[in-house]
């Protein structure tokens, strides 16, 4: 029998190149803050049949799995499923629960833990043959059960074991930066899209992963092996020995191939005909500066300072904001470093704000909006950076402009906060450059006039596509219209570069567009001379860069442009990379 076309192999949308062999780990969306509460006698009958009915559904969630993985004979998942009914059959796990609920007096959620815990340690101690290895297992189980009790929605890291792939429904941008702790080898995501914040930070961490990959989290148990191909979207399940082996090999080669792109690190992204392209890092995590440098990056052109703010019991001080900006400064001298103020709202939320919930958060209180509303945060996070400007190179960059009101209050309260510190006697450099995104089509269409108030641009084309091309970039039923080729993203790109150039302000693009490389050489072609993007993609960028003159790039642009149609555009910068590097056809994939 052919064991590769039994096995039940998974697919989405491949958003973090790479691949990676290992256990997975379901993370199930339960509230780590377990409530715990006293019960009175009356409600000893209800908290009980609150259990009972939760370990049922747990059940039927495994006679479920179970009953698909018996049409694809997975070896190893249905061991691992003989773990489950042992445990779940398991009379301690019900009867001690049971029981605790009515003699302690506690609710179901508590019982449930304190029983779970005591036989698991047990488990361990006493090395229960079989079940000794399978305390992930047993977590899972306890989970799935907690889940049904809770039907909350926070994701639980709290046993997640290293080198793990993590399978989960979804995650927030705060929480996927949690996972940098956790040293994990891989992420499927059942929703979102290839811009997600999500998927942004698992390529900054060069961490595969898999978006819009449905189902797995129903699908996939913990502690199975499956590999997973972040490059082309694919889950393996129950691999062969052979196909393990042939993985391996891949993972191995696409490894001595980024060797080799990182020896010339130290070169610059020149085109043959001597254009300097500068290239700039994207940093979300105070953890990537040691990559951003490793990595040839001239600068950071993009640091997204909300995640400074999320993952944080209360609001961080101005000393310590100022604290971490001054390492970052310092860090990257003699280059420069771009902070862009707050942006928080659509997905990226702050559990230290109470939000009012909005209907449609990505045209909601977000970005710059957010800051002009709570002017205190506004103040403290600029307050902090310009104390911190005195030890390094910085800049300053709002997001989410819409309007030249937008811009020139926000202009006002650093102007305030710089006269504020001058009383105070606080030092600072008075003449840090500010820019602003242009990532709205109204930007677009005033970027003449905003180019008059600021110093520089950065085209932030994620929102910039989305917000043109009404999709969604956390989407993954809209993906397929999100088109960084579509000739209106085109002709916005022209009309801001043709602006900034009359105006004489620099300008550079950060989003995810500058540093694909189907799109990098158009970008060059148009007239682009600073790209910002995450550090691991900058060696295969000035790669790119260094075998390809301007001129060249020039005409593959200008051709690009009398398309009509993103799939024209697309068809033609496909082909057009795939003959310039036939000879390294992995560059486009790696
Ligand atoms: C963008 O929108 O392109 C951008 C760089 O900002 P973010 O991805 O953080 O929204
Ligand atoms: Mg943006």
């Amino acid at each position: 029998m052919n064991k590769k076309a039994k096995s039940l192999d998974l697919h989405g949308i491949g958003c973090s190149p790479g691949i990676y062999i290992g256990k997975a780990y379901v993370v199930k969306k339960t509230n780590y803050n377990l409530p715990r509460y006293w019960i009175n006698n009356k409600e000893i009958t209800s908290e009980t049949e609150r259990f009972l009915s939760a370990l049922e559904k747990a059940s039927e969630e495994i006679e479920k799995i179970q009953e698909k993985l018996c049409k694809f004979e997975g070896r190893e998942q249905i061991n691992i499923l003989d773990t489950y009914h042992l445990i779940l059959q398991d009379k301690r796990l019900r009867e001690n629960t049971i029981k605790s609920i009515k003699e302690e007096h506690i609710n179901a959620e508590w019982a449930l833990y304190k029983n779970a815990e005591k036989i698991k340690n047990h488990l361990i101690q006493h090395g229960m043959s079989h079940l000794k290895e399978r305390a992930n297992e047993f977590s899972d189980i306890q989970e799935r059960i907690l889940c049904h009790l809770l039907g909350k929605n926070k994701a639980s890291f709290t046993n997640l074991p290293k080198n793990c792939i993590v399978i989960a429904h979804d995650l927030s941008p705060a929480e996927t930066a949690q996972l940098i702790k956790y040293n994990i080898g891989g992420m499927i995501i059942e929703v979102g899209g290839t811009t997600s914040h999500t998927a942004i930070i698992s390529r900054a961490l060069g961490i595969p992963c898999i978006v819009a990959c449905h189902q797995a989290s129903s699908t996939l148990l913990s502690g199975e092996t499956i590999i997973i191909d972040g490059t082309h979207g694919k889950v393996i399940t129950d691999p062969s020995e052979m196909l393990i082996e042939e993985f391996t090999k891949q993972q191995h080669h696409d490894f001595e191939l980024k060797k080799i792109f990182l020896k010339e690190t130290h070169l610059s992204a020149e085109t043959k005909d001597h254009h300097r392209i500068h290239l700039t890092a994207n940093m979300e995590l105070i953890e990537e500066i040691q990559s951003i440098k490793e990595n040839g990056a001239e600068g950071i052109g993009l640091y997204r300072s909300e995640f400074l703010f999320m993952n944080q019991k209360k609001l961080p001080t101005e000393n310590e904001l100022f604290k971490s900006y001054q390492m970052i400064l310092k860090s990257i001298y003699p280059y420069t470093v771009t902070i862009r103020t707050l942006d928080i709202g659509g997905d990226k939320v702050l559990t230290t704000y109470p939000y009012e919930k909005e209907t449609n958060p990505a045209l909601g209180l977000r970005a710059i909006r957010f800051c002009l509303k709570e002017k205190a945060i506004f103040k403290i996070q600029l307050r902090a950076m310009l104390r911190a400007s005195l030890y390094g190179k910085l800049k300053i960059l709002f997001p989410l402009i819409c309007e030249l009101e937008e811009i020139r209050r926000a202009k006002e309260i650093l102007n305030e906060v710089k006269e504020e510190l001058y009383r105070e006697d606080n030092h600072f450099d008075n003449n840090v450059k500010i820019g602003v995104m242009i990532e709205v089509p109204s930007s677009v269409m005033i970027a003449n006039e905003l180019a008059q108030e600021v110093d520089f641009f950065s085209i932030g084309t994620n929102d910039l596509i989305q917000y043109s091309l009404a999709v969604d970039r956390s989407n993954e039923n809209v993906d397929y219209l999100y088109r960084p080729l579509h000739p209106a993203i085109l002709r916005m790109l022209v009309q801001t570069l043709d602006a900034a150039k009359k105006h004489h302000i620099s300008i550079n693009v950060c989003g995810e567009m500058a540093s694909d490389p189907l799109y990098i050489l158009f970008l060059v072609g148009m007239g682009f001379q600073e790209l910002s993007m995450n550090a691991l993609s900058i060696p295969r960028a000035k790669r790119m860069i260094r075998s390809i003159t301007q001129k060249q790039a020039k005409k593959l642009f200008q051709t690009a442009i009398k398309l009509t149609t993103a799939s024209e555009i697309n068809n033609f910068a496909k082909s057009q990379i795939n003959k310039l590097f036939a000879k390294e056809p992995y560059i486009l994939t790696l």
